[in-house]
């Protein structure tokens, strides 16, 4: 299970790999090899292979062939950073830039299960996006692995993929939006296929075939631990966004998400004040149409969170992130300032008692929906799927007939919801907000235990 820890606790856990290989930060050339079987050392109970970038020299983005702890690699529009803006763990990381690739040059005889990679933007550049790619033909032809990963200014995130192949295979990195913000790498461990015991495995638990949902959400992000509730896709009206924080699917035509999905637990919170900083999100691609703050500037609704700003505490970096307009929707004030936030605050005492939560939330829609400003659409209602487990890691095979699962349908006018209502009272099946949304939520889920847990309305 320990694979679907929160990123907190990835970043904690990478704090402490620091702090016993500390001898290394700001090691030279010469102790380059050291700092490897510190760093890498570390690593090997979990991964078959792993990568930390500590072992080689490469100063120049020009294409050059680099020798490595775990073999030679080609780094193009890359290099190996060791500055103080560089992240990274031990004294150096990959930095990529442009479209830059880092690709493997040497074949993984016995295959890849489960990547992890740590991955943030250099220094104070913006937000970036890459992929991982792999290769099962000795690097002639490449296959994207999972989703494109957005990294957002900030300490490492961690992204996880199930590549799932048997050797020989090989990966590479590439950088996908082409932009000038450099992006660092580290940290890369590779598990053996079906490698048992990391946990990450249990996300293809009842996920794919035909029960309808993505399929493999862990894969993706902790986020989406339960499942994507619609496939992973670029389309732009269905672009799929991962964020430190939480995963979006963003409907370019609407100009706000189809969903909202995000791990809640004690991790998450702190006492960061709200930041306030409402913008539109700088990690979208340039084409996908999206609102702007005047949109909404008088239009009568709310800007109104889907991830919480009450959820994401703990730093200035976390709570900002919830200020993207994409995780807004235009929301009537009765509904967010009512029984919306009251739900919204309960979530939380249920995470402090020691739970784990994940929420998915977003808006019902229609032909006839309104539009304010420049098309941006108001959903008729809003939705939101809790689902609570009892620990920390627990993920979809923890899921069982007796798990609780809140589901709300909330209408989204004043005229129909009041200020003073109790969120109680808006609880409905999964099954109806799917009916409503065609979405399919907790798709990662046993489709046995899914057909249980979606028909009942919770009572507690
Ligand atoms: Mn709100
Ligand atoms: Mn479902």
């Amino acid at each position: 299970m320990q694979a679907r820890r929160s990123p907190h606790l990835h970043v904690t856990a990478m704090m402490a790999l620091l702090a016993g290989a500390s001898g290394c930060v700001g090691a030279d050339a010469s102790q380059g090899d050291k700092s490897a079987a510190n760093e890498n050392g570390e690593a090997s109970p979990l991964a078959a292979a792993a990568e930390g970038f500590e072992a080689g020299t490469k100063l120049a983005y020009a294409a050059a062939d680099v020798t490595l702890g775990s073999g030679t690699w080609n780094m193009d529009e890359a290099l190996i950073g060791t500055s103080t803006s560089d992240v990274k763990t031990g004294a150096r990381a990959a930095r990529i830039r442009n479209s830059g690739r880092v690709t493997m040059l040497f074949d993984l005889d016995s295959g890849a299960g489960t990547v992890t990679i740590h991955h943030a933007p250099f220094g104070s550049d913006g937000s970036g996006t890459w992929g991982l790619f792999s290769s099962d033909d000795g690097g002639s032809s490449w296959t994207q692995v999972g989703a494109t990963v957005t990294s957002s200014p900030g300490a490492f995130a961690t992204a996880t993929f199930d590549v799932n192949a048997g050797g020989p295979v090989r990966l590479e990195i590439r950088k996908l939006d082409g932009g000038s913000n450099r992006i660092n790498i580290d940290d890369i461990e590779i598990a053996d296929p079906d490698g048992g015991g990391d946990g990450a495995d249990g996300g293809d638990d009842g996920g794919g075939g035909d029960d309808g949902g993505g399929g493999d959400g862990a894969s993706v992000s902790v986020h989406t631990t339960l499942g994507l509730p619609t496939p992973a896709s670029t389309d732009p009206d269905d672009f799929l966004s991962v964020k430190n924080g939480y995963v979006i699917s963003y409907n370019a035509g609407r100009k706000v998400a189809n969903w909202v999905s995000w791990e809640l637990n004690t991790s998450y919170l702190g006492s960061t004040d709200r930041q306030d900083d409402y913008r539109p999100d700088d990690t979208l691609p340039d084409g996908l149409s999206q609102a702007s703050l005047a949109d909404y500037s008088g239009s009568g609704f709310d800007r109104g969170h889907m991830c919480p700003s009450g959820d994401r505490t703990l730093n200035t970096s976390a709570n900002s992130e919830t200020f993207f307009l994409t995780n807004m929707v235009p929301q009537a004030s009765n509904n967010n300032r009512g029984p919306w936030e009251d739900l919204e605050s309960e979530s939380r005492t249920i995470a402090r008692s020691g739970k784990e939560l994940f929420v998915v939330s977003g808006g019902v829609f229609t032909a006839s929906s309104d539009t304010i400003g420049d098309g941006v659409s108001v959903p008729d209602e809003t939705f939101k799927v809790i689902v609570v487990l009892d620990a920390v890691g627990d993920g979809p095979a923890d899921v069982t007939d007796s798990t609780r699962v809140i589901a709300v349908l909330m209408p989204n006018s004043d005229s129909a919801i009041g200020e003073t209502d109790d969120w109680h009272d808006f609880r409905v099946s999964v099954d109806d907000i799917e009916a409503a949304t065609g979405e399919d939520f907790l798709a990662d889920v046993d489709p046995a235990v899914q057909a249980v847990i979606e028909a009942r309305v919770d009572d507690q």
